[in-house]
């Protein structure tokens, strides 16, 4: 289990200090895919690279620690402190754009064995890399070339071998898909739940797109303005949220047939220079009384594993009911033929993510 304790991370700017997580608590069980979902400029990068223990100037982990849940090769616990000894062995990082991640001048078969985990066994790792991306299916030879002779896909695909080549048990990806085109994107996608359920690892996967997360995850956490504001098994978080911002995200997606209109997400969230006092939400929140302009709920459970930071937590259902939104993604999942009507990219691999989890269950 991956412990978040009390997460605050600051990045040291001309223009001052600016805390972009706060106050983050989080218990990640084992062998789980995790979401985080949230408005851009909400701290879920932030949040990874923290968690990846990758926090030079100007981002520093200014309060709180991580614990990881296992030990070093000293028989130390792993920490905040310790992480990045675990690099790549222990810990890997799958970044938005794999096209300026992978080095450019180095063939991609040196990228493998240039790990210090790897370094000095070199015939031998080669040979377990080519059977490795070939099992990833990508021809052996692809690791022969330079990452400018492989396509985008491609290169992500390396990307992500190169983050599971040596089975790290966390393995954090930061919109892993963003940049790819749809048919590549639910490839790679599929690629790493098959990997996710190999190896028994934690994967931590983030992406502003719901769907994906649908698809994708076990579990959810919501941030919102720097704060965690929700936390739950996915399937909840879809079918029954108990927070505002949470329906509000998942209304947004599209809803079958045309005539009614996405309800959409009105505003922005708060900047993150001068928060609002009280709830951060509170100004786009339907639900916000005096209360929530004055004090900042906490995030509680409300139901088992089930937190919200929501001191309207009960008004939750009625609202969802109230905003009539169409079928929820979790829904229509379970009806093919609607989904053939609909037709859209998105709705199909949404199903093909439900079929996907089922055989995972
Ligand atoms: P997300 O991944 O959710 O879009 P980020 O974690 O990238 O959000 O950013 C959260 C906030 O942190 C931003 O709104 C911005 O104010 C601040 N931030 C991010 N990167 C930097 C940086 N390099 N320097 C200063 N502030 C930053
Ligand atoms: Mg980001």
């Amino acid at each position: 289990m991956i412990k978040l304790n009390n997460i605050e991370a600051t990045y040291t700017t001309v223009r001052g200090k600016v805390k972009a997580v706060e106050g983050v608590n989080l218990e990640i069980p084992d062998s789980i895919i995790l979401g985080i979902a949230g408005e851009s400029g909400c701290g879920k990068s932030t949040l990874m690279k923290v968690i990846y223990g990758d926090t030079g100037f100007p981002l520093s982990l200014s309060n709180g620690s991580v614990d990881y849940g296992f030990e070093n090769e000293k028989m130390q616990p792993v920490t905040n402190q310790n992480i990045q000894s675990e690099w790549f062995r222990n810990i890997s990082y799958i970044p938005q754009s794999s096209m300026s991640s992978l080095n450019p001048v180095v063939r991609i078969r040196d990228q493998f064995t240039d790990f210090p985990a790897t370094s000095g066994r070199k015939r031998e790792t080669l040979e377990k890399v080519r059977e490795f991306v070939q099992m990833l299916g990508l021809p052996p030879e692809s690791i022969d070339s330079y990452p400018h002779q492989l396509s985008g896909g491609m290169q992500q695909r390396i990307m992500v071998a190169l983050a599971t080549f040596l089975h790290p048990s966390i393995i954090l990806a930061d919109e892993p898909t963003t940049a790819l085109d749809v048919v590549v994107q639910k490839d790679i996608l599929i690629l790493l739940m098959r990997l996710q359920r190999m190896m028994k690892n934690t994967i931590i996967f983030v992406s502003h797109d719901m769907g994906v997360h649908y698809q994708v995850t076990h579990k959810m956490m919501i941030m919102y303005a720097a704060k965690a504001v929700e936390y739950a098994n996915t399937n909840d978080i879809f079918s029954n949220p108990l927070h505002p911002y949470t329906l509000m995200l998942t209304s947004s997606l599209p809803t079958i047939g045309d005539e009614r209109a996405r309800t959409g997400l009105p505003g922005r969230p708060p900047s993150l220079w001068d928060p609002p006092k009280g709830c951060r939400f509170a100004m786009r929140c339907p639900l916000a009384t005096p209360l929530c302009h004055e004090t900042e709920p906490e995030l509680l459970q409300h139901q088992p594993g089930r937190f919200s930071a929501c001191h309207r937590v009960d008004a939750v259902p009625a609202l969802a009911a109230k905003m009539h939104h169409g079928p929820k993604l979790s829904e229509f999942a379970k009806d093919r033929e609607l989904i053939a009507k609909v037709g859209s990219a998105l709705k199909a691999d949404a199903t093909e993510g439900a079929a996907i989890r089922e055989e995972l269950e």
